[in-house]
């Protein structure tokens, strides 16, 4: 019999190791936090593959009687130091690899604000727009039956993400509910609020983009009053964020999504371009814009840029061109390690999505926590207690990015992956 001795750093072998996708992107961030854990380093081999995986086949009937089959994954990067948390998205070209990258950075995300979580993420091969909304609550329905497996409230939690919302998080919590046999309103987040949801989780992340936005902005000393910000992605975090800047005095210059690139040099009207989205379903042809080219998005002047769509849109063939001062990431995994060191390099000041777009998944943690008290905050509570947790977050890591000379991004993990790693070596290995 062949000695199973264990390779260095083996690869899940159900990887393609020439084609690691954004895995690959989170196992570079990880290599370089290592040099920082000190004897918390001898755990780190634990970040580098998911705890659990799970794949599913979500088969449904279509309204036309045909039968069609779509692929879903949960999976749960890591639990030491809670229940696995973090959304479900939707989209045609999601993967196994962008699924776990995405568990692995709540994992982070959850450690740097510190709420007691661990990391998951899930998601469905589907375009949702080519779906009728019987079809879509069947396969949100499908779906959540069989991650049943594994998610509850205090096991795994998921919530919106890419094109999932209240109402898919609704069908999530009843299906859920249906197969326990009792309404288990903790089991998702980012439900409606007349179904145990909280009040300003639906602004959270763009609210949460704002707060470190700002207080970055201070510490570098440039004003938000007449700054210029461009921003890709003008869903639920893009919006948000846009409004919050322009109430501050920002001017909106331009924002790009599915749908073209609109721009206005002396400020788009965010009220007018987000009436124009809901009605449209993109930015494109909104009343008093200017369209551009979509690739001109990346030389628009500014001083803040605001990536809020997917990953990997910042990369090494555009991030010499970005003018901004700072890069505030309110997507996940927008910037590839290699675009992260050209920004560095030239100056711009990158505030990283484990901690930019934190502001979800904390009001998120508030969700749950009335859930399972059954009592309920204001919104100005919800919003000084979240503005409080960022504000903090924000300046630990700022002062730990200085002390060590590192970029926020490496400030961070080194905060998160020590939360993390710590928990791990207090738990100890069971058996
Ligand atoms: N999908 C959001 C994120 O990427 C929120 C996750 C949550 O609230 O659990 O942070």
């Amino acid at each position: 019999m062949q000695a199973n001795v264990p390779q260095k750093h083996p690869l899940p072998s159900y990887l393609d190791p020439n084609d690691l996708g954004p895995w690959g992107d989170f196992l570079q961030q990880v290599d370089r936090v290592t040099p920082y854990l000190g004897k918390l380093g001898r755990w780190v081999e634990t970040l580098k593959r998911p705890k659990r995986t799970l794949i599913v086949d979500v088969p449904i009937m279509m309204d036309d009687g045909r039968i069609a089959h779509f692929e879903g994954y949960r999976v749960q990067h890591n639990t030491s130091r809670g229940p696995g948390k973090g959304g479900v998205r939707f989209h045609q070209d999601v993967t196994l690899s962008e699924v776990m990258a995405l568990s692995a950075w709540m994992s982070v995300k959850n450690a740097a604000v510190n709420v007691p979580y661990g990391g998951a993420k899930g998601g469905i091969r589907v375009n949702p727009q080519l779906l009728t909304d019987a079809e879509l609550e069947r396969v949100t329905r499908r779906y959540t039956s069989e991650i049943g497996l594994i998610i509850g409230p205090t096991k795994d939690i998921p919530a919106p993400d890419v094109n999932t919302n209240e109402r898919v998080m609704a069908w999530m919590m009843d299906t859920y509910s249906m197969n326990v046999g009792e309404t288990a309103t903790g089991v998702v987040t980012g439900k409606p609020i007349d179904l145990g949801g909280s009040l300003g989780r639906r602004e959270a992340t763009g609210r949460g983009v704002f707060i470190v936005g700002c207080e970055a902005s201070q510490r570098i000393g440039m004003p938000i009053q007449g700054a210029r910000i461009a921003i890709q992605g003008f869903g639920n975090v893009g919006g948000v964020t846009g409004k919050l800047f322009a109430e501050a005095g920002a001017l909106v210059v331009a924002v790009q999504d599915h749908s073209g690139t609109v721009y206005h040099p002396g400020g788009l009207d965010v009220t007018t371009l987000l009436a124009h989205v809901a009605a449209h379903g993109g930015v494109n042809g909104c009343p008093g814009t200017e369209s551009l080219p979509s690739d001109q998005f990346w030389d628009i002047e500014c001083e803040i840029m605001v990536p809020a769509a997917l990953e990997r849109q910042i990369t090494e063939a555009n991030a010499g061109r970005i003018r901004a001062k700072m890069v505030i990431e309110g997507a996940n995994g927008p910037t590839t390690p290699m675009a992260d060191d050209i920004l560095t390099d030239r100056g711009v000041l990158v505030i990283p999505d484990v901690i930019a777009n934190a502001g979800g998944v904390t009001v998120s943690y508030f969700e749950w926590v009335q859930d399972f008290s059954s009592f309920f905050w204001s919104e100005d509570e919800i919003n000084e207690r979240l503005g409080k947790i960022m504000r903090g977050a924000f300046g630990a890591i700022w002062q730990v990015a200085s002390d060590h000379r590192v970029s926020l991004r490496t400030a961070t993990f080194i905060i998160a992956c020590q939360r993390i790693l710590h928990a791990r070596d207090l738990r100890g290995l069971y058996p």
